[in-house]
Formats: structure tokens, C-alpha cells, sequence
């Protein structure tokens, strides 16, 4: 038998099957590896708030890797020369032998771009550009994939110029401006701090927009401005008053007597959903004149955003006919009850006496947008002449028009009563424009009708029979 010498350092034959048997089973093991590379690469998506960027656009971007879950996701934004990463979100990778750890399969980044945020930006186009990272394996890489998007960038608001002259206003008041504003807006009108009056084309004068606007009792005239916006979000405001008369609010005191409180406490409680009755009537009565109050004139702002885009009228307004006076426009009432003040309220409108359950006439020609029963004003009536102008006649005992009956000026609406919170028979009466209570003195006078509405709007006001 022939003896083999081993050279040192070789293998055996028995040594090399192992060798051998370990390399497959590494290379099945790389192959393995290599598979789970081949998962898909991340998911992306976003989504802007606006159609372009204009002084701030939020941008969400999505990445979703649910296999190895993703360690970056970044937003750039890029025009000409500039290049920016506006945001930038990391993530801690699964470790690399322990499968079941924590991972990050789905996250959502927002930014905000625009000329508010990147000084560089100009008029014209820019691209974003979202990139995510997943985990990286032995076998796959960590390349980025990215999603690009080109979008409009606006950064220059609408051009707004002033057309009508001599904007007088008195608070409490109602006026009328006309100016020319750029197609490029999708929104324009006057703002009063919160209250807003929007603006429509002015018939006959091409190229010429409107509004009718107050400047509300309860606010200053800085708080006045001509605006316009476009679907970027870039605003333009524009002081445009040149004369304002401040109206100081008036007082007057209400005595609540327990009998009053029984009398008129129940039936509004047992007609206003979410409304219960308190302790006692007078926390029901404060609970009402509160606020029920504010939501019923919130329902009013509602119903405001409802007239029509056209002047239903033709005439000056009319006043209640023989009305008694017996309490004006912006009255600081304070409800007294047993010798102490209880609460304090504005009261906004006229109330009128005449004759009980007398017939109460539409103050014009108008479409009734509002025929029923509404918490504090009772059975009540709201009458739409167009252009965010409305008549409200309220505490009424019977109705006689229903909800989209075109009415005739003068035309009977109902009766007066008592109903709501009325102490006797009376009307309230009240004009408002886009639901804010406005002085109706005004829209009675025709001299005034004709000076500050119908001078500026020509032929876009179509006023007949108006007595010189
Ligand atoms: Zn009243």
C-alpha cells in the first residue's frame, strides 16, 4: 500500500467537501440576500395645497418601503441657479440580523414653500424634487429614488386700482366702492377685520367691479380694505376710505320682570333644538339673550353668503307704515333684574309700534330666503334683494309668504306680534348686508340711495321712479 504524503497546507479531500459545502451555503445565503434585495424600491407621492407656489404652498411628500423600511426622505425645491432642501426627515435602520426590529415603512413630511419662505423665488416655474432612501442591504444599495415635479410660481398679487371716489362711511353705515381688479384673482372685495363683503362685476362697465360693504358698528376704519386674492394665496390690501364718521353706541335699559321671564322663556325653549331650560328662567333668559343671540346671528351671516348676484330692487326702501320709534339701531341695552344689571347686549335694529297684529309690508321687491320661526327674533321674515342685502322683519304673529316667494314692494308679509323675545307687540326690523346688521335709516332715504350707490354704479343700479 503507497503511502500519500500530505503536502503541508493542502487539504484533505474530506477537508475540501466541507470547504466546499460552506462556500454553497454562503452563496446560497448571498443569493438569499440578494432576493430580498430585490424588493421594490420606495413608494412616492405628493400632494400641494395650492395649484402653484405663491407665498406659501404646504407640500406633503409620502414615502412607503414596508419590506427594509426607509432611513431618509427629503424635499428640494430648485429654481435657475438656487437650490434648496427645505425638509429633511431621517430614520433609524432596522439592524441588519435582527428582523423583527422596528422600522419606518411610511412617513409624511410638510413643508412650506414660497416667496415667504425662499427670498429667491420669482415669477415662473420651479421644480421639487422628493427623494427617499430605504435601508440598505449586503446585496442592495441605498440609492435614492425621486419624484419631480414642476410647478407655476406666482409670487406678484393682483393688480387693484380704485375707480369710484368720495368713500364716505359711517359706522354702522353701508357704502359703495367700484374699482378694476386683475382676472388673475379668484376672490375680491372689502374686508372689515373679520366680516367680509365680496365683490361682483359691475354690469354695463367693463373691465369695473363692485361691493356693498359696512363699516360694521363695532369696528374701526382701519379695520377697512379693498382686498384681492388669487388661487396662490397672494393678497393685495388697499386702504380706500376717505371719510370716516364715527357713531357712537347708545344706551338704554330693559327691566326683566319674572312675569316677562314666564312669559316668553317657554315658548323659545320649547321651539330651539339644543336648548333646555336652566335652574331658573332668568339663567334660561341670559342663556337666550347670550347665546342664542350669537347663534341666530351667525345663521343670518349664513343666509348672507345666499343673495342673489343681481339687484332685485328698483326703489328706495319703505319705512314701517305709522311705526313708532321705539328703539334705534346700535343701542347698548343692559337688563336689569331685581335692581342689578344681569347682562348687557346690543340691540340692532328698529323696533316699531304701531297697531297690534298690524299688516307688516316687504320694504321692496325681493325673494324671502328665510319664512319661519328663528330662536330670539321669533316668526320671522328674511327678505334677499341682492348683492348681500336683506331685510329682516321679525316677533311676527302670522306669516303670509313661504320660503322662495318673490315679493312686491309693499306687499304684506305677515302681521306683528309678539313672539321671540318681545315684551309686546312690535316689529323688529333690521337691514343687513351679507347678515350684518346695518342702519336701515339710510336705505329709507332716496336722496341717499341715489348719492351713494346709485352716482357710482350708473347703469348698474337699475333705479326707476327715485324722486329727484
Ligand atoms: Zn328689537
Amino acid at each position: 500500500m503507497s503511502r500519500r504524503y500530505r503536502q503541508p497546507g493542502t487539504a484533505s479531500p474530506i477537508r475540501r467537501r466541507a470547504t466546499l459545502r460552506v462556500v454553497l451555503l454562503l452563496s446560497l445565503a448571498l443569493a438569499f440576500w440578494s432576493l430580498l434585495g430585490r424588493a421594490p424600491q420606495p413608494q412616492l407621492q405628493m400632494t400641494t395645497s395650492l395649484p402653484g407656489i405663491g407665498p406659501s404652498t404646504e407640500i406633503a411628500a409620502t414615502a412607503e418601503e414596508s419590506r427594509f423600511g426607509l432611513t431618509s426622505l427629503e424635499v428640494q425645491l430648485e429654481q435657475g441657479e438656487h437650490r434648496e432642501v427645505v425638509g429633511m426627515e431621517t430614520f433609524d435602520p432596522r439592524p441588519l440580523f435582527w428582523p423583527w426590529g422596528g422600522k419606518t415603512a411610511r412617513s409624511t413630511l410638510r413643508v412650506r414653500v414660497g416667496s415667504a419662505h425662499q427670498e429667491w423665488l420669482t415669477d415662473g416655474e420651479a421644480t421639487l424634487r422628493v427623494r427617499a432612501k430605504r435601508h440598505a442591504g449586503p446585496l442592495r444599495g441605498d440609492k435614492f429614488v425621486e419624484r419631480v415635479e414642476v410647478l407655476p410660481v406666482r409670487i406678484t398679487p393682483p393688480q387693484l386700482a380704485i375707480l369710484s371716489t368720495q368713500t364716505w362711511v359711517r359706522q354702522g353705515g353701508s357704502e359703495t366702492v367700484v374699482y378694476s381688479v386683475e382676472s388673475t384673482a379668484v376672490r375680491h372685495g372689502v374686508r372689515a377685520g373679520e366680516r367680509w363683503f365680496p365683490g361682483a362685476d359691475l354690469t354695463g362697465q367693463p373691465g369695473a367691479s363692485f361691493a356693498l360693504f359696512s363699516a360694521p358698528w363695532d369696528s374701526d376704519d382701519e379695520d377697512l380694505h379693498l382686498e384681492a386674492e388669487d388661487a396662490l394665496g397672494n393678497r393685495v390690501l388697499l386702504p380706500f376710505v376717505d371719510r370716516f364718521e364715527p357713531r357712537p353706541v347708545g344706551s338704554s335699559s330693559i327691566n326683566l320682570s319674572d312675569a316677562f321671564l314666564e312669559k316668553v322663556v317657554p315658548p323659545i325653549v320649547a321651539q330651539t333644538r339644543g336648548l333646555a331650560a336652566a335652574a331658573t328662567p332668568l339663567e334660561t333668559y341670559l342663556e337666550i339673550n347670550g347665546r342664542l343671540r350669537a347663534d341666530n346671528r351667525a345663521q343670518l351671516v349664513e343666509l348672507g353668503a345666499q343673495s342673489a348676484d343681481e339687484f332685485l330692487w328698483d326703489k328706495p326702501f319703505l319705512p314701517f307704515p305709522g311705526g313708532k320709534v321705539m328703539d334705534g339701531f346700535a343701542m347698548r341695552r343692559a337688563y336689569r333684574y331685581g335692581g342689578e344689571t344681569v347682562d348687557e347686549q346690543v340691540h340692532l335694529g328698529f323696533d316699531l309700534a304701531s297697531v297690534a297684529r298690524a299688516a307688516v309690508p316687504a320694504a321692496n321687491r325681493g325673494r324671502v330666503l328665510l319664512a319661519g320661526y328663528l330662536g330670539i327674533y321669533g316668526n320671522v321674515v328674511v327678505v334677499d334683494h341682492g348683492f348681500g342685502l336683506m331685510t329682516l322683519y321679525a316677533h311676527l304673529s302670522t306669516l303670509e309668504v313661504a320660503e322662495g316667494d318673490v315679493v312686491n314692494r309693499g306687499q304684506s308679509l305677515g302681521r306683528t306680534g309678539a313672539t321671540g323675545l318681545a315684551g309686546g307687540d312690535h316689529l323688529h326690523f333690521a337691514t343687513l348686508l351679507r347678515g350684518l346688521p346695518v342702519d336701515p335709516v339710510e336705505w329709507w332715504d332716496d336722496h341717499w340711495i341715489r348719492d351713494r350707490i346709485g352716482r357710482k354704479l350708473g347703469s348698474g343700479l337699475p333705479l326707476m321712479a327715485v324722486s329727484p
